[in-house]
């Protein structure tokens, strides 16, 4: 039997509520603003161990914001959206993630799609100068969307049509999750978890520990639901992570690449719990886009590389019903007291 961390500890702003053990001694945070968000890490075991395992995690989220990042002048994606169509050679780190999220785009029919950026930036989320782009301009630079137009060669050359850039935001966090769930598994630590705002990235070493996340309830920063899990990676995409408003309507970072609007989704929150943080990353941002019913769908007919299911917490629009996976369920998913009457739980069959 498994020993289950309780005790749920808030983290202001972030989508996921992260859990921490009881008087456990040997227990260090710590934390940084890196990926436009606060990160912080909680890991248990010797001091000086803990100490360089957070050492080495940081850098590595440092080495792959400067890598990736759409926005810094230095990274790869910067040196691909700045190059006037021509071939660019990136290091093949960048051309494998770049492979892997239109693969991905695939199977969603680019739901999730990296070439999304001319919107992004028409909206102006990443400069957060937000405007309500006029119909024209938006029909005109949906044009310019699609990932099978985004090339990579075996050599890592990557070049991309008149007009197209990238964004790998909804990916890169997931990607760089694995990575450190690997950092934290080759340490000497005995269980560490990072909260990368939206991500949250669990590795027991010691195979005594289930831990407990808590999903957040839009706008409120409540917990509405916990559950208890071995997968170490649980990403969740929502309308109310950013967002500005006008004239009273809510616009959020999450487009609908069909309409060039922010998605018009039914879903007000979707977290992706698995395996791989690479693909619940991106998988969380294509849900969101997709809705409820092909979601559900996708999730009967697609399984990770390895051939594991994909588990989903998913919250409707009007936040009166969660649609969660079996596994989930059965590995001790609640609601929360104040939110028992609110909430009708859907099974995932
Ligand atoms: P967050 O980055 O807030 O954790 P997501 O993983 O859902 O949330 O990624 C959203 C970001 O990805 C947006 O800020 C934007 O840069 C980009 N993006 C927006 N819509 C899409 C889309 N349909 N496909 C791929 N990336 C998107
Ligand atoms: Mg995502």
């Amino acid at each position: 039997m498994k020993r289950v961390i309780s005790l749920l500890l808030c983290i202001a702003m972030l989508p996921l509520v992260l859990c921490c053990c009881d008087s456990v001694t040997d227990e260090y945070t710590d934390e940084m603003f890196a990926l436009d968000t606060f990160i912080s890490f909680k890991m248990v075991g010797d001091e000086d161990v803990v100490n360089t395992t957070i050492e080495k995690c940081k850098s590595e989220i440092k080495r792959l914001e400067d890598l990736l990042s759409a926005t810094k002048s230095s990274s790869d994606v910067y040196a691909i959206n700045n190059a006037n169509s021509d071939k660019v050679s990136v290091s093949e780190e960048t051309a494998q993630l770049i492979i892997k999220a239109c693969e991905i785009s695939k199977t969603c029919n680019g739901a999730f799609d990296i070439s999304v950026y001319p919107l992004v930036k028409l909206w102006g989320f990443d400069t957060k100068e937000y405007l309500v782009p006029k119909p024209e301009s938006i029909a005109q630079t949906k044009a310019l969307v699609d990932y099978t137009k985004v090339n990579v060669s075996a050599d890592s050359f990557v070049s991309l049509c008149e007009g197209m850039s990238i964004d790998l935001g909804a990916i890169a966090k997931g990607y760089i999750g694995d990575k450190l769930w690997k950092i934290m598994k080759q340490s000497d630590i005995s269980r560490g978890l990072v909260n990368l705002g939206g991500m949250v990235v669990t590795c027991d070493n010691s195979d005594d520990y289930d831990y407990t996340i808590g999903v957040e309830y839009p706008d409120t920063g409540e917990v509405f639901a916990k559950y208890s899990t071995e997968y170490p990676f649980s990403v969740t995409s929502g309308a109310y992570q950013r967002y500005f408003e006008q004239d009273g309507v809510r616009y959020h970072h999450i487009i609908d690449t069909q309409s060039g609007y922010p998605s018009q989704s039914d879903i007000s929150s979707v977290t992706v719990i698995g395996n791989k943080g690479v693909d619940n990353d991106a998988l969380s941002t294509a849900f969101f886009v997709m809705g409820i019913d092909k979601t559900l769908e996708y999730l009967n007919t697609h399984t990770d590389e390895d051939g594991s299911n994909y588990s989903v917490v998913i919250l409707n629009a009007d936040k009166s019903k969660v649609y969660v996976s079996q596994d989930i369920l059965d590995s001790g998913f609640e609601l929360s007291a104040n939110f028992e009457e609110k909430i009708e739980i859907c099974e995932i069959k």
